[in-house]
């Protein structure tokens, strides 16, 4: 009795081992079939599936901010996963207010940042449009784009019972001290020593230098994309440019990010040379800032279209290749103190209105949009300043909307529509 007990015990083990080593092969043909496709969706499904099993292939899994220094962990084989961008993932599926309300029952306050009240509330339920983040190994936070992210950091450190790693980069209202530069620098070991003890093995030092060279040819073809924006008609729109982002925020450091831009390069020169527009009959080019209204882009890209106006750059995505002239790709370590901490978000804002003034130039601009952001306090502070010197540098109009990123509580349709037909109305009267 007791052995054939035995006996169907060891069958049922070896049955659940074949299902396993079955399902895992499956798993691994179905990864293999999509990398060969190259399309966004695609390398985002193999992203994610990829994280999500990264214990079968014996990985870690390491929650990084939107501004933080990625390319240690990917020379270190850590799979990188970034909560904002799932933030407007959840934003994008219409998934955000759902999960900002489960967050404010927990106790969150609705003023905070909805990337992170939709993550932590998510985080308990595995919900979202792909049922919750891989689990971390550990989180490494830099604020370089704000002091939110150190808050929300910590709760997530806590519930996951994992470590956590900060790295602090000092705002810089004007140039970059050497007391930051050497400040920041020291950290970076700390990073690299703190990624010795999570994953247990030495840092690469020479994979960390090929990685640095792949990340800024990465940022390049990025900003050359960016560039094709400068023709008329522009071949793609910041509502496209939000979209491509994915990859340069995701998985910056990999061959991968340098083929997909390539052939993305390479088709909207095509769409130039063919004179092909984002906004068919474009009349009006303007300028975005701040992160997209993530539920409602295509319904603003519309709006704009219906007044021939297409929203040609942003401040947004320009912000992952904003740093590359402080790029040493012959001493990248070094020079990532000044790259990441000279980022747009952590600038004052004479030097941001220089920026904006910069890009108005180069894309021809006749206005700009700003999204009052309720959630993103860093980057909507001082947006009134920044309209203020540039129509006195250049004459061109600005237009304020108020909304949230992934909250849609925040969003009033008539409201901003009215304000649009308003604003278009003072743009071509300035032609
Ligand atoms: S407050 Fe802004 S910068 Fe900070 S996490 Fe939220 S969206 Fe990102």
């Amino acid at each position: 009795m007791q052995n054939s007990k035995q006996h169907k015990k060891r069958r049922e083990a070896g049955l659940e081992k074949q299902v396993l080593v079955y399902a895992i092969a499956k798993f691994k043909k179905l990864v293999l079939s999509l990398k060969k496709r190259k399309g966004m969706k695609e390398i985002m499904t193999v992203y994610y599936m990829e994280a999500k099993s990264a214990r079968v292939g014996g990985r870690k899994v390491a929650w990084i901010t939107s501004g933080g220094p990625v390319e240690p962990l990917i020379a270190m084989d850590v799979i990188p996963v970034y909560p904002e961008n799932h933030g407007a993932m959840i934003g994008a599926s219409k998934m955000g207010t759902n999960l900002c309300e489960r967050s404010e029952a927990m106790g969150y306050s609705s003023d905070l940042c909805s990337y992170a009240r939709a993550d932590i509330a998510c985080a308990t339920v595995n919900g979202g449009p792909i049922g919750g983040l891989p689990r971390p190994d550990m989180l490494v936070c830099c604020n370089n784009i704000c002091g939110t992210v150190l808050k929300w950091y910590e709760v997530q450190a806590r519930y996951f019972n994992v470590p956590l790693f900060i790295l602090d980069t000092p705002f810089c209202h004007k140039g970059f001290a050497g007391e930051t530069r050497a400040y920041v620098r020291r950290q970076l070991d700390e990073y690299i020593v703190f990624l010795e003890q999570a994953c247990g093995k030495k840092f690469d030092y020479e994979r960390l230098a090929d990685v640095g060279r792949l990340s800024l040819e990465g940022q390049r073809l990025w900003q050359a994309v960016l560039d094709t924006t400068a023709n008329r008609p522009a071949p793609m729109s910041a509502f496209d440019a939000f979209y491509h982002l994915a990859l340069i925020v995701t998985l910056r450091g990999t061959e991968e990010v340098i083929v997909y831009y390539q052939q993305l390069l390479a088709k909207m020169k095509d769409r130039v040379a063919r004179g092909i527009g984002a906004v068919q009959g474009e009349k009006y080019r303007l300028l975005w800032d701040n992160i997209p209204i993530w539920p409602r882009t295509r319904w603003l890209f519309n709006k704009f279209a219906s007044h021939q106006a297409c929203l040609v750059a942003d401040t947004y995505t320009s912000a992952w290749c904003g740093t590359m002239q402080y790029i040493d790709e012959n001493n990248f370590l070094d020079s990532m103190a000044e790259a990441y901490t000279r980022i747009y978000l952590n600038i004052g804002v004479d030097e941001m209105a220089r920026k904006v003034i910069e890009m108005v130039d180069k894309y021809q601009a006749d206005g700009i949009v700003m999204h009052s952001n309720r959630s993103c306090k860093p980057y909507s502070f001082g947006q009134y300043e920044i309209a203020r010197i540039v129509e006195r540098e250049r004459g061109i109009p600005s237009l304020i909307i108020e909304a949230d990123m992934v909250d849609e509580r925040m969003f009033s349709e008539s409201q901003v529509e009215n304000r649009i037909d308003a604003f278009m109305e003072i743009v071509k009267a300035g032609k």
